[in-house]
């Protein structure tokens, strides 16, 4: 199986092979098998990169918004079109089933160009009236912004980036993880083929250090990173240092809580949803399970029953449910927390080894995993696994529950079950999570906005909010009388 690209780089709309910088490979997970090779993008071709986007941006930020939103829709349509395809080369990419890839992927990339491309022209601004003279606000660009992405959604995070960034007028470069390079370089064809301007989107391949050169380049005027807490801090520190703007779309440990009075078939599928599509690999997932203690038995006996029936194969296989996790890398780390989870006490109610698919014996395979009896204080209940591991904690009441919630580092997500209505607004109101669902867990409809609170992240991306963290306000004074002057 090759994917490989016909370059590794994407830059003034056509594919560009730079020759410094370290190769790459891109592998399938599901099989250990190198399918492409590409190259860390280093000085000169970041450079490149940067000086075209400020060329595409000359063009792109005078582009009446109308016509701006017409390219994204445009955009939006090819990527419907080419779905299939596109499902399968991240499906390649990141080993996750197809099943999911085909409604999540570039569905939901296609979602945001849409939704942006629609928003942008029905915007305006203000006119404040000062009594006579006026003042006016224009929302304009900030310039060349860098989106730096995560592996677990490719071309999802590039058009959730992406969108926005343009809609608003700016030019991006975009450097995907270095994991999953393969289908950002798409999404750039089809911004070209709709009609976008060269130069107004462009794709550098590479590793931390490419990322570095982005985020600190003069000409850079803004950073939306998706990744971890550490790398947030580093892409912060370095855009603090030229005082740029940052959007961090950072890891989370999210609470989902099941109040007594829940309905246990939902909030299994919930708790399911939240710690075992796409592997476990998400960010918003609701890992550690608060389940009232009164109804813990009902619950978990249901929870393992289906998870049993979890269909884990062949990620092309339309009937699989469950892929391999990304990389070699991620497979130790999971695999060590499932370890660390029964050496620290936890009870291992389902799963806690690597899996063993027919046929795929060199994949990085793992069994969705519970754990019931775990505590705040364990490294299982604390850290970021992203992995397909369910912590199930039990609690006694509403202010117990919120209290230990909240009590972590991170505070990007949270869920809870419940048929109270009352109960559920006046817990997700304490909740610090920057996304919450009430009786369901992990839909992000692009008209919500995403993001989280604490160390999870800065910024919000979709919905009206993304807005304001891709343009500038500018406030215009009009005099319409004589200027009154002592001199
Ligand atoms: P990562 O932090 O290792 O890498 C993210 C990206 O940052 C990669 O493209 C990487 O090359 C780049 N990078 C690394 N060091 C850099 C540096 N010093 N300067 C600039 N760029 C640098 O994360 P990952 O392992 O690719 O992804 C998993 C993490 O992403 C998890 O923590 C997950 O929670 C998080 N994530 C968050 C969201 C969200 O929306 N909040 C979504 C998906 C993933």
């Amino acid at each position: 199986m090759r994917a490989q690209p016909e370059a590794s780089h994407y830059i003034h709309g056509a594919y560009a092979n730079e020759a410094e910088g370290p190769e790459f490979n891109s592998v399938y997970p599901a099989t250990g098998e190198v399918i492409a090779r590409v190259r860390s993008a280093r000085g000169d071709t970041v450079n490149a990169a940067v000086a075209s986007a400020r060329e595409g941006f000359q063009e792109w930020s005078a582009t009446p918004a109308v016509e701006r939103g017409r390219v994204l829709r445009r955009a939006a349509e090819i990527l419907r079109d080419r779905n299939r395809e596109l499902s399968e080369l991240e499906t390649l990419d990141t080993g996750k089933a197809l099943q999911e890839t085909l409604v999540s992927d570039p569905a939901s990339a296609a979602e945001c160009l849409e939704y942006f491309g629609s928003l942008i022209p029905t915007l305006t601004s203000e006119h404040i009236d000062l009594g006579g003279p006026f003042a006016y606000t224009r929302r304009e660009p900030l310039g060349v912004c860098v989106g730096i992405g995560a592996w677990n959604y490719p071309i999802q995070i590039a058009g959730w980036k992406a969108a926005p960034a343009l809609a608003c007028g700016n030019a991006m470069v975009f450097k995907p993880s270095e994991v999953t390079p393969l289908s950002t370089l798409k999404l750039a064809e089809i911004l070209i083929e709709a009609g976008l301007p060269k130069g107004v989107f462009n794709v550098v391949q590479g590793d931390g250090e490419t990322g570095r050169l982005l985020v600190s380049h003069p000409e850079v005027a803004k950073v939306s990173l998706t990744g971890s807490v550490p790398t947030g801090e580093k892409v912060a520190a370095l855009a603090g240092a030229g005082l740029k703007q940052t959007t961090l779309e950072l890891g989370g440990k999210s609470p989902l809580i099941v109040f007594e009075d829940a309905d246990l078939d939902e909030a299994v599928s919930g708790a399911m949803l939240a710690n075992f599509y796409s592997t476990g690999q998400i960010c918003s997932n609701g890992t550690r399970v608060f389940v009232h203690r009164s109804i813990r038995p009902q619950f978990i006996e249901k929870l393992v029953e289906r998870t049993r029936k979890i269909v884990i194969g062949d990620p092309m296989d339309e009937a699989s449910q469950m892929g391999p996790l990304v990389s070699k890398a991620q497979y130790d780390k999971v695999l060590n927390y499932m370890r660390l989870g029964q050496a620290e006490g936890a009870e291992l109610v389902y799963g806690g080894e690597a899996a063993v698919v027919e046929g795929f014996a060199d994949g990085w395979w793992v069994q969705p995993t519970i754990f019931a009896d775990v505590a705040d204080h364990m490294h299982i209940a604390r850290e970021e696994i992203f992995g397909p591991v369910m912590c199930v904690l039990d609690f006694d009441s509403e202010d117990e529950v919120i209290a230990r919630a909240n009590a972590t580092q991170f505070g990007l997500a949270a869920g809870l079950f419940t048929r109270d209505i009352a109960r559920a607004h006046r817990v997700v109101a304490q909740l610090h999570a920057g996304t919450c669902w009430i009786n369901t867990y992990n839909l992000t409809p692009v008209e919500m906005p995403f993001g989280g609170m604490k160390k999870s992240g800065i910024g919000r991306e979709n919905g009206k909010a993304a807005i304001e963290h891709y343009s500038q306000v500018k406030g215009i004074y009009v005099e319409t009388g004589k200027i009154d002057c002592p001199y």
